[in-house]
């Protein structure tokens, strides 16, 4: 048996960690937490530390931990048929009744899905959809693509163009030309004090209008957005902005994404965050609680107006260039399917709406007043809590004051994890959709503790 200390020694020496500051890793100044094994909403590490995880993984592990249902099933089908791939019309049980599964619950007008391995990769497949939709239709100018500021989309080159945070971008030569991005829908970050939401809505909107102007309609060829801002903030949108978004976007002929890896399967309460506004998308992205990441797969569904054409593409091309090994892998779709009904079985949609808007509720009861909390917001299981250094100016601390971390980090002493999200002040919310009330009001006592010390 490994000691935890030459865990830790291998780990330095060999193990290259995603959105990890590498040279501070390098010093010893990240904290190096070996997990080993979780239950519901909660994860132990090797030293024996048990935390109440408030941001399920990467807001993905949505049923929970240490499903049997789906352990079982994704052993099953690796004892079964490990692998076959799903090139010229193959597949297998798990992946046929997996598409019929996420078709039954889509909105409406949706007409297919396409699987892939991760929220980027599918993102990469939209686009290069997107593309193919408009060659097709003899439109080959009308290639761009709109993403908002704070918007995530994953951090492929495309993908990681459309995601609209610095960090994303700096020293990785992007974005790419073909990405223009606009203003975020950030209400309590609007550009003046004193416009109402729906002024705010027509603010973005107009913004909208102008950029399409500016480039020229017949050059942009889609919009993508995640039904709630999440990486960048957790920020629900001003009232009436889905509405208003989508009758520019329709005007112009421009095809929408509603990116729901994060929303999609019941984050919001509701099956999809398209359900949740009335967004109408041509294209929705999955990935996260399609399996609840018990193994990795995402999808990109496609609705019925972009599915013709793409039809009668390879009529006249040949089968569409476009494929992953993995596409489809068994393993990861026997995992969805009993995720999918461990979400019925379990009635954890409603779950996620009914404790993740006490959440929010009781969030907002304890923290409205703190002199140094600008908001709350939220909606469903998902709730942020932005921090300020004057409430009544809206003034911010200084990044390099790392406040958000430190709060982040008070909480985790007191055994809770929430997410310093990447940009501003801002702690993030979003536990497994099995959180108890009484598990909500554990992680509202203990952020408000915990602000109040890293503050003081
Ligand atoms: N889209 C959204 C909305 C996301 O939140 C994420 C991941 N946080 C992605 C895409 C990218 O997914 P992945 O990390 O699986 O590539």
């Amino acid at each position: 048996m490994l000691t935890n200390d030459q865990l830790a020694q291998w780990d330095r020496d060999n193990f290259f960690h995603p959105s990890t500051h590498l040279a501070e890793f390098a010093r010893g100044n990240v904290a190096q937490r070996i997990i080993k094994t979780a239950e519901g909403c909660h994860i132990t590490d090797r030293d024996g530390t048990r935390l109440l995880d408030a941001f399920a993984g990467l807001y993905c592990v949505n049923v929970g931990y240490g499903r049997q249902e789906i352990a079982e099933a994704i052993a099953d089908q690796a004892r079964e048929l490990a692998y076959y791939h799903a090139y010229v019309g193959h597949g297998t049980e798990a992946s046929i009744t997996l598409s019929k599964m996420i078709l039954d619950r889509a909105p409406k007008g949706m007409s297919k899905v396409y699987f892939g391995l991760s929220g980027s990769d599918a993102n990469e497949t939209n686009v290069k959809l997107i593309w193919y939709y408009n060659n097709i239709l003899g439109r080959p100018r009308k290639k761009k693509i709109i993403s908002r500021w704070r918007g995530y989309h994953g951090s492929g080159l495309v993908t990681g163009s459309l995601t609209g945070l610095e960090l994303f971008h700096k020293k990785f030569d992007l974005p790419l030309a073909q990405v223009i991005h606009t203003e975020a829908p950030y209400y309590f970050r609007r550009p003046k004090d004193d416009m109402t939401e729906a002024q705010f809505t027509a603010h973005l909107v107009a913004e909208l209008e102008a950029l399409i102007e500016r480039e020229g309609a017949d050059t942009i060829a889609a919009f993508i957005g995640e039904p709630v801002l999440g990486t960048g903030g957790i920020v629900p949108p001003p009232e009436g902005y889905w509405p208003a978004i989508q009758k520019v976007l329709r005007k112009h002929d421009i095809l929408l994404v509603a990116d729901e890896v994060v929303t999609g399967f019941g984050r919001l309460g509701t099956m999809f965050g398209s359900d949740h506004y009335g967004i109408e998308p041509d294209l929705i992205t999955i990935a996260k609680g399609l399996t609840s990441a018990y193994a990795p797969l995402s999808g990109s569904i496609v609705g019925d107006r972009m599915w013709k054409v793409l039809e009668q593409g390879t009529d006249e091309n040949g089968p569409i260039g476009h494929g992953w090994t993995y596409s489809a892998h068994p393993v990861g779709a026997a995992a969805g399917v009993a995720n999918l009904k461990l979400l019925d079985d379990l009635n954890l949609v409603q779950n996620a709406g009914d404790v993740g808007n006490y959440l929010n509720a009781q969030m907002r009861a304890a923290l409205a007043e703190h002199p140094h909390v600008g908001e709350v917001r939220g909606e469903g299981m998902l709730c942020a809590v932005e921090l300020v250094r004057d409430r009544d100016t809206r003034k911010f601390f200084d990044p390099s004051e790392k406040v958000g971390p430190r709060i982040a980090s008070a909480l985790l002493g007191h055994g809770v994890i929430a997410r310093a999200m990447p940009q501003g002040d801002i702690l993030g919310f979003a536990p497994p959709f099995c959180l108890t009330r009484a598990q909500a009001d554990e992680v509202v006592e203990k952020t408000a503790k915990s602000i109040s010390e890293a503050l003081s």
